[in-house]
């Protein structure tokens, strides 16, 4: 299989011939006939393993060539292809700390997200209060809830050049944090190089190109 017939979504593994896939999940959640489907597809398919990832996702590993449309065509919409993707805390709906709700912001989030097409993948982390638990301050895209409202982070990153994101509003309710972060996306469709992530561009154009685009 070569790499332009993988379909998109699945990653060729460091092993030949093997893949994986990684099915939709937003904000980690599953219910549980979605549980049962990814446990008949690697039964049916005996995978050898799931994997639950940094990301809140279930991956699917060590998909042999000859079996991947199958497993990819069992999976059905749940097998679509994410490219940006948000992880959220509890927030409001069970933890005692929390001044936002996190999930329904973080699903609301997680939907704009994948309208748009972007340079490069976009990681978001929606945490209910500032403990931070969904690592907001070093996604694409944070959010830290607050007692009057959500404070929104750009251009973080937790990879091999680890970046702090740049807060470009504060104290703002959920329609105007999620217009903060069109905006702020909105640049960046516009100005970043092919591939290239949120940190690298704050870090080359300055975060002032950014806060200008916010209106
Ligand atoms: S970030 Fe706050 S609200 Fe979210 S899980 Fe952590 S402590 Fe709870």
């Amino acid at each position: 299989m070569t790499k332009e017939s993988v379909p998109e979504g699945v990653l060729a593994q460091r092993q030949p011939g093997l893949y994986s896939v990684t099915p939709r999940m937003p904000l980690g959640r599953i219910t549980p006939e979605q549980l049962n489907i990814i446990n008949e597809v690697v039964q049916e398919f005996r995978l050898p393993g799931v994997r639950v990832t940094a990301g809140q996702r279930l991956k699917l590993q060590g998909i042999p060539a000859d079996k991947l449309d199958g497993v990819v065509e069992r999976l059905g919409p749940l097998g679509e292809f994410c490219k940006h993707y948000v992880q959220a805390c509890p927030g409001t709906t069970s933890c005692r700390m929390a001044m936002r709700d996190s999930m329904a912001m973080g699903a609301r989030l997680e939907e704009f997200l994948n309208t748009l097409t972007l340079p490069a993948k976009v990681k978001a982390g929606v945490s209910g209060c500032s403990m931070c638990c969904s690592e907001s301050f070093v996604r694409d895209i944070g959010l830290m809830g607050k007692k009057h409202g959500w404070t929104v982070v750009f251009g973080g990153n937790a990879g091999r050049r680890v970046r702090t994101g740049d807060v470009l509003a504060e104290n703002v309710d959920d329609d105007e944090a999620l217009r903060v972060v069109g905006c702020a996306l909105g640049v960046y469709a516009l100005k970043a190089k092919p591939k290239e992530r949120t940190a690298r561009f704050v870090e080359r154009v300055g975060i002032e190109m950014v806060m200008a685009a916010l209106g």
